[in-house]
């Protein structure tokens, strides 16, 4: 288990890791947000967190999510939902979280709009973009974006922010910028077609720095804070 130590330093690498590739790829200091993916990791792992100032929390599996978002109700806690979304299981999702990174189908954001309390503020969706994993069934294609942004736009209480995805490993630097290149591409066309977005969800502990220099304005950490995971449950 990571201890409150261990924590608080990988935290400040992360943040220096996240200011230095800003300057050096000339973004705005502070552009890129740091979320902290703590799927796996125990309540106290965010607590920890949270004392140094982190407030934004990834979680991928729903009912561990649920049991750590009772625990920390107290917390100023914004959760953001970044893993796989069965649809009959959207309710919970909608109730709970702030954020859901991993919308890529329209009835799962119908469900998600349907479900949205009222008296919470609207939803933030970013579609996941399967940008380079052609057989996995995770996220849309790029044909498929379009048409997806469109239909989603006119949802009420869910508000599209922009894409995410989750690109294969590659071997170099250069060649993980040209996938990441790619989804700021579809993310521009989006924008250009009229659709106000403002979210790039890309970027995890190895490729933070090739996410940054093509526009992530969100990264996803989380070995890099929490140490390595147990397997999944
Ligand atoms: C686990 C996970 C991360 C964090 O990955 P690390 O390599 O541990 O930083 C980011 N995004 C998603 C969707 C994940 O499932």
């Amino acid at each position: 288990m990571p201890t409150e130590t261990s924590i608080k330093q990988n935290l400040e690498q992360a943040r220096l890791r996240i200011a230095a590739a800003e300057t050096q790829y000339n973004r705005s200091a502070g552009s890129t947000l740091l979320l902290a993916v703590s799927k796996t990791q125990p309540a106290s792992a965010i607590l920890a967190a949270l004392e140094q100032q982190q407030f934004h929390f990834g979680e991928n599996y729903l009912q561990e999510a649920l049991d750590k978002i009772e625990t920390l109700q107290q917390y100023p806690i914004v959760w953001h939902y970044i893993g796989a979304i069965q649809s009959n299981k959207t309710r919970p999702i909608a109730e709970n979280f702030a954020w859901v990174h991993s919308v890529s189908s329209l009835k799962v954001a119908k469900r998600l709009s349907a479900q949205r309390p009222e008296k919470l503020p609207e939803l933030n969706i970013c579609l996941q973009f399967n940008v380079s994993d052609e057989n996995s069934k995770s996220g849309a294609t790029l044909a498929e974006l379009s048409a997806l942004a469109n239909d989603i736009a006119s949802l009420p209480r869910i508000k599209l922010r922009g894409l995410m995805a989750i690109p294969q490993k590659t071997e170099t630097f250069e060649q993980q910028r040209a996938i990441f290149h790619t989804v700021q591409q579809a993310q521009q066309h989006l924008i250009e077609s009229g659709h106000p977005l403002d979210t790039l969800s890309l970027g995890m502990s190895a490729d933070l720095e090739a996410a940054i220099a093509e526009g992530s304005t969100m990264v996803r950490i989380g070995t890099a804070i929490f140490g390595p995971r147990k397997t999944a449950p």
